[in-house]
């Protein structure tokens, strides 16, 4: 070796980097590169200390980032290095030194993986020990945070502590050649968790397997527990066990989830291309909304949507099952507005409540985190979160270091707790509006604070005065900062991509509470991560009955109508009351607007789901975008301090429909109108401040057409457009941004707590 050119680089990772075989991929690399030193498990990160020629570290480092196991996550990355002096001492191979002790830093716990290929391959084999064994797990694939007690992730923290190791597995896990060692969910079909059938008859050990299987081939519905919790499974092709599915879960509309076998099975139903086609397959294994096919599903599973959320088995088992059956629809096994069941006792009280549930196929590893599926589509290329659960929690976004805890809205709620650098956002809890959800949203919370030993210096929340969490932060000790819900949407965006601001935040969503006490909703604030100003804004329309109306988006529409000066058409008696503005708010809501749309085209004229009205007409705008055709925007007035006025275009497509036009032309005309205003306004916002970066967020932003159409068209202006990729657009992102903005207010030292 010329020792004059050798250099020694001190490499650390911090992510997912323990308990998925980062240690082993190391040593294989550095082998690969000819690089000499060692690797160690240390403080919550992976330490190596490399020594090589300047061009070997830097093949090495870009292989670790390039080439990284696929269930780890690189969150941080640094390295030092030096030139070594003549004399000094290099190590003359590459080893895996003992793990630091960790001293009250925080091991990021690795989110659920899906079982990988290589358990697959074995069991598979008929003459290997875990032949179709339904836990089959190795170092790179099984349960992770929802089978997790405690931190660190061993054995003995976790729901794998009740089975003992056989003496095979002990040898497998005590080897350090074996893709097993130290795998904390190793287990064969000599030890291990145990698969069981229960139907009305009672249990049984025997052809478990095989019964689900007989039951769901003819119709059946069934239970299966699974990583988050329990699904309820039903053949997907046939309507009457997917109706079934409808009235056990009072679940009127809203599409469900498509389970396939493999990927051939998903394309024959599904568009799907090859970024699609990595998500589907990665480890996390969300539901991914793709384009429908005509297939086989039964057309109840779907409803109007052009999409399928589709995805792939991700436990043993799941591929068991489904290796004998057509495409299954595996929704969560609860009532429609309830936390998803992942206790045994809970599956069996649905069951007996529900008969057409024929039996359960159920196991004795507990799940301490339940958690649903996430939800994935594409938007503009990029995979965009409609829920994040199972598969990314507890994965951690780096943030500024302190410790807030961020409470979150009311719909779908979610919470995030930060300390040493890192944001956890927890698992989507539902709307807090049932005694079960905030039940449900309580213990998770006190889960988290157990498992991450985080003290909160400042509590942060959404000041809404209806709000569970605004209640439950009046309740906790310490500072707390109220952070206005788009503020929060906005920040959600910042903290992501590492803005200070200030920036453009366009915050489209249902509903949210606004500083002057009314509800906000189609908002264009100028903000940084410590305080907003509302620069425009639509215009403010009266909406009866207040947040619990949503539902009705005819009424909805009525109410825009009289707005409009269309009081003619309608109900005197509702205009009479319109006119008293009887249980009356002010709102500036962008989703209303999209409610009223919908139901003045006719397309959905009442939500029996968060959102439905909105979806629908944008899945009507679809299928006429589809065509190819061009729509003309329709008129709108960008009125004093900034109002932006919605009233001529609803009197347009009044007009326009009654002459004949087809909902779906007028569906899409709508969308356009909408980005193009966004466009405008945020010109208008650019010529005042000279600001050029656009932040997009709200739940309107998860209108893929909308979202895509504003993006091109602000991308053309030369404007710097950012969106949410790591937490959801929606309401689930608003703890994060939240928490942004606590971190914020601690660094400046406006709490004395900081
Ligand atoms: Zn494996
Ligand atoms: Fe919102």
């Amino acid at each position: 070796m010329d020792w004059a050119k050798t250099f020694q680089s001190l490499i650390w990772i911090e992510g997912i980097v323990q308990g998925v075989g980062f240690r082993p991929f190391v040593v294989r690399m550095a082998r690969r590169h000819g690089i000499c030193g060692t690797v160690q498990n240390a403080q919550g990160a992976v330490r190596i200390s490399a020594f090589g020629p300047e061009e070997g570290l830097d093949a090495f480092i870009s292989a670790l980032e390039m080439e990284k196991p696929a269930p780890s996550h690189i969150a941080r990355m640094g390295q030092t290095r030096r030139e070594l002096a003549a004399g000094e001492e290099v190590p003359d191979s590459f080893r895996i030194l003992p793990s630091l002790q960790e001293e009250n830093r925080l091991v990021m716990p690795s989110p659920d993986l899906a079982v990988c290929d290589e358990c697959l391959l074995e069991m598979a084999d008929p003459s290997g020990p875990r032949y179709r064994n339904p836990f089959i797990s190795c170092t790179h694939c099984g349960p992770r945070f929802s089978i997790l007690k405690s931190i660190p992730y061993d054995r003995r923290n976790t729901s794998m502590a009740d089975f003992p190791l056989c003496p095979l597995c002990q040898r497998e896990y005590t080897n350090q050649d074996n893709r097993r060692f130290h795998a904390q969910t190793v287990c064969c079909n000599d030890c291990g968790p145990r698969l069981q059938w229960v139907d009305r008859e009672g249990k049984t050990t025997q052809k478990a397997l095989e019964r689900a299987i007989d039951i769901l081939a003819s119709g059946g519905l069934v239970a299966v527990k699974g990583i988050g919790g329990y699904h309820l499974a039903a053949d997907a092709t046939r309507e009457e066990a997917v109706m079934a599915l409808r009235e056990v879960k009072a679940r009127e509309a809203k599409p469900f989830a498509v389970m396939f076998g493999d990927m051939s099975a998903l394309l024959a139903c599904c568009h799907a291309g090859e970024a699609e086609q990595a998500l589907l397959l990665s480890p996390a294994r969300p539901i991914v909304l793709l384009g429908k096919k005509p297939s086989a599903i039964a057309p109840q599973v779907c409803g109007p949507s052009p999409d399928i959320g589709a995805f792939l088995p991700y436990t043993p088992l799941q591929h068991l099952l489904l290796a004998h059956l057509p495409p299954l629809v595996m929704t969560s096994l609860n009532h429609s507005s309830l936390p998803i069941i992942a206790r045994d006792e809970d599956a069996l009280a649905f069951m007996e409540a529900h008969p057409q549930v024929v039996g359960s196929l159920v196991h004795d590893r507990p799940i301490l985190h339940p958690q649903d599926d996430s939800v994935m589509l594409f938007i503009a290329g990029k995979p965009t979160f409609l829920r994040r659960g199972r598969g990314y929690v507890p994965q951690g976004i780096p943030v500024k270091d302190g410790n807030v805890l961020a409470l979150g809205g009311q719909e779908k709620s979610v919470f995030t707790l930060t300390g040493q650098g890192y944001a956890y956002p927890s698992t989507e809890l539902g709307d807090l509006d049932t005694v079960e959800n905030v039940a449900q949203y309580c213990s998770t919370l006190s889960a988290m604070e157990d498992l991450l030993a985080f003290a909160p210096r400042l509590v942060a929340y959404d000041p809404h005065p209806g709000y569970a969490t605004s209640r439950l932060a009046r309740e906790l000790p310490g500072p707390k900062l109220p952070v206005y819900h788009h503020h929060a949407h906005i920040a959600s965006v910042m903290g992501e991509h590492g803005l200070m601001g200030p920036v453009i935040g366009v915050a489209f969503d249902g509903t949210g509470y606004g500083e002057d006490g009314t509800i906000w909703g189609g908002e264009f604030l100028i903000a940084d991560r410590r305080s907003f100003r509302r620069d425009a804004s639509l215009k403010p329309v009266w909406l009866l009955g207040g947040d619990a109306s949503v539902r009705r988006a005819s009424l909805t529409a009525d109410c825009y109508r009289y707005d409009a000066g269309l009081a003619q058409d309608l109900d005197p008696l509702l205009v009479r009351v319109l006119e008293l503005r009887v249980n009356a708010v002010a709102s500036s809501s962008m989703g209303r607007l999209f409610d009223a749309v919908s139901a003045m085209l006719g397309i959905c004229t009442t939500s029996t789901y968060g959102g439905q009205c909105a979806m629908e007409l944008n899945y009507a705008a679809q299928t006429f975008a589809q065509e190819g055709r061009l729509a003309e925007p329709l008129p709108w007035e960008l009125g004093a301090e900034s109002q932006v006025d919605f009233a001529p275009c609803i009197r347009a497509l009044h007009a326009r429909l009654g002459q004949g036009e087809s909902p779906f032309a007028l569906a899409y005309a709508f969308h356009e109108t909408v980005a193009r205003m966004v466009l405008r306004v945020c010109l208008h916002l650019q010529e005042q401040t000279g600001i050029k970066t656009v932040c997009l967020s709200g739940g309107v932003f998860q209108n893929r057409l909308l979202t895509e159409r504003v993006i091109s068209l602000l991308e053309g202006e030369g404007f710097g457009v950012y969106r949410n990729q790591a937490v959801p657009p929606g309401d689930g992102g608003i703890s994060f941004g939240q928490a942004v903005v606590a971190l914020e207010a601690m660094k400046e030292g406006s709490f004395p707590c900081a």
